[in-house]
């Protein structure tokens, strides 16, 4: 007992040390004393066992409390026998932890309890999805419970190790030449069974709690996008990962434009002569009005683009265009002195059409 080594140093951890800094340490060690990458080499298995008992013990603000006041001997008193049978054993307990540095799913042993995923949705307009925006949002979620820090268990008592399946959550029957392993019936697969329930959250160790997130949706956003928050749905039941928060962003419909990726497309309706003899015209922007300058001789349908005025690119830099489509629209009516102009403009030779302008021909631009 007395040749165990300090937990704090097993770990390279201050004693101050808080739980993030905590769990790092202890995944850097379990990255690099893994059995899976040291086969057959004992010395780094019983480290690896070493560090997960130094660390089971401090990840607990109890036990931690009474290694703190006692030592070894107080660290795992009254929590049903201390370390862990076999390195299965650690996989299983820490299994939040290794599901996420191998990606296991810990099959056969006890299964990680995940909390479910939350999807909710947040409405921008456009103008904000092109800035990015910073919006809160409400959360119905559960939380781990404040009354018995999650555990479900009543304050001034313990969840116990489940004896039925000695605390793995899995019980072995033999089928034949077969052993197969299933959830514990009695804990549910949980290793620990509750005797006094907390009266707060009755033994489920969550409540239910209203939040308010800051989401930062960034700039550039497209309807329908998602955003993922890890870790930020519901509180698993014990042990386990919490789950995520989906933020599903619908932008709005902006009656000026129409998006297509990082370009806006807006529509400018202009006569004959702004076409034949140009003209500067004013052009919806995410900002205002902008002046585009239609050079003489330009067609119904052609395009004109505000460079850098469109959406910001996501993952890339800048942004896309104000594409300007030129509609042309021809008046329902004359007055008397608008008609008599028309005319005699016909008459000097107006009504020719150059088939080389005309666009239907395979119209070549010269320039
Ligand atoms: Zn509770
Ligand atoms: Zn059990």
């Amino acid at each position: 007992m007395s040749d165990k080594r300090d937990y704090y140093e097993v770990l390279g951890v201050a004693r101050d040390v808080d739980a993030a800094d905590l769990k790092r340490a202890y995944r850097r060690l379990a990255m690099e004393l893994h059995p899976d990458r040291n086969p057959g080499d004992a010395a780094a298995e019983d480290k690896f066992k070493e560090a997960s008992e130094a660390y089971q013990v401090l990840c607990e603000p109890q036990k931690r409390a009474n290694y703190d006041r006692f030592g070894h001997a107080g660290a795992n008193a009254g929590f049903g026998g201390a370390g862990f049978r076999d390195v299965g054993d650690i996989f299983s307990t820490f299994s939040d932890i290794f599901g996420d540095i191998f990606g296991m799913s810990g099959g056969g042993r006890r299964a990680a309890a995940h909390g479910a995923d939350i999807e909710t949705r947040v409405v921008l307009t456009l103008v904000e999805a092109a800035a990015g925006i910073t919006k809160e949002i409400q959360v119905l979620r559960n939380v781990p419970c404040g009354t018995c820090e999650g555990s479900g268990a009543a304050p001034g008592s313990e969840p116990e190790s489940c004896r039925h399946c000695g605390g793995r959550g899995q019980v072995m029957h033999s089928q034949g030449f077969l052993m197969i392993s299933s959830t514990c019936p009695i804990c549910r697969g949980e290793g620990r069974v509750i005797r006094d329930a907390c009266p707060q959250c009755e033994g489920t160790g969550l409540n239910e709690e209203e939040d308010a997130l800051q989401i930062a949706i960034p700039a550039g956003v497209e309807d329908g996008s998602t955003l993922r928050l890890m870790g930020r749905g519901e509180a698993p039941p014990q042990g386990g990962r919490p789950g995520n928060l989906y933020v599903i962003l619908r932008v709005e419909a902006d009656e000026r434009f129409e998006r297509d990726g990082a370009d806006l497309h807006t529509e400018v309706v202009v006569s004959f002569p702004q076409l034949a003899l140009g003209d500067r015209v004013a052009v919806s922007t995410l900002d205002g009005e902008a002046e585009i300058e239609i050079p003489a001789g330009t067609q119904p349908g052609e395009t004109l683009a505000l460079t850098g005025h469109g959406m910001p690119r996501l993952n890339g830099r800048g942004r896309g265009d104000v594409v300007a489509h030129l509609k042309l629209v021809v008046p329902g009516s004359l007055s008397p002195e608008e008609d008599g102009h028309l005319r005699a403009y016909a008459a000097s030779g107006g009504q020719r059409v150059n088939p080389e302008r005309s666009g239907f021909f395979g119209r070549k631009k010269k320039k």
